[in-house]
């Protein structure tokens, strides 16, 4: 059974998209996942198929509709996760993404305008997820990142670069920079341990700039990443410098 992606959206003809291309285009054709896009008009009662009304208590823009949105819900839930894009939601994590990869897939749900009314959250199981702290025009965007994010990691989809537990994030941290030929290029060497051949020094050389890079850029993460490491928290080496 393939991974199976379903997207609530009032504009289906924004999927697949991007992920129409490359590696995940190429798992679509072969079946590795599906993606259906279902018109959340589709599910408009009146005749002018209206899904969204001003909101209660007034200011700017539109809100989706509890009774559309609902059941569009319904016509396609089969027990997958239903993922509402919003900038409200939990923020997405490798971690979440990975146990969606192993799930049967996904239904997402696309917001435009204001967003959701409320009550759609009370009355169905639906997980809020933002893809961070920064306003979209629409949840389509928001969904295929989530989708790209899932399909990487399906069976068979990169290849060995997937099974990478080392990728930036997989591990807590962020992943070492990365260097190819030429050796020298404006000036600059690739650094040397890396052209060493000492498989232990250059994992050595990975590890500690992997450790050194979070610490730096990313002080949220390296705050909860506590065992095994090499740098202590003031960046001080444990080690003997590698370059
Ligand atoms: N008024 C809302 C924003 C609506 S943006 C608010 O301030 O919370 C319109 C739609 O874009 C949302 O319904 C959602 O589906 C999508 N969207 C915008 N930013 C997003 C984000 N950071 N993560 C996920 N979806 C987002």
């Amino acid at each position: 059974m393939s991974w199976r992606a379903t997207a609530l959206t009032l504009y289906p003809e924004m999927f697949p998209g991007p992920l129409g291309h490359s590696l995940a285009g190429r798992a679509l054709a072969d079946g590795a996942w599906k993606l259906d896009a279902v018109n959340i008009r589709n599910f408009a009662t009146d005749r002018y198929r209206t899904v969204d009304d001003t909101p209660a208590g007034g200011g700017p823009g539109m809100v989706l509709k509890a009774d559309v949105i609902c059941a569009a819900i319904d016509a396609v839930a089969d027990g997958r996760p239903v993922l509402a894009m919003t900038p409200r939601g939990t923020p997405l994590t490798q971690q979440r993404v990975r146990q969606l990869s192993t799930s049967p897939g996904a239904i997402f749900l696309c917001g435009r305008f204001e967003g959701f009314d409320e009550r759609i959250f009370q009355r169905r199981a639906i997980e809020e997820v933002s893809i961070g702290d920064y306003v979209l025009s629409g949840g389509e965007v928001a969904a295929l990142v989530v989708m790209d994010a899932c399909v990487r990691l399906l069976p068979g989809v990169m290849g060995a670069a997937s099974s990478g537990i080392e990728e930036s994030h997989e591990t807590g941290l962020l992943e070492h920079p990365h260097y190819t030929r030429p050796a020298l290029w404006e000036g600059l060497a690739i650094p040397e341990a890396l052209r060493s051949g000492d498989h232990a020094r250059i994992a050595r050389w990975r590890r500690t700039r992997s450790e050194e890079d979070t610490r730096l850029r990313r002080p949220d993460l390296w705050g909860h990443h506590g065992d095994g490491r090499i740098l202590s928290p003031s960046g001080a080496r444990r080690e003997k410098k590698e370059e």
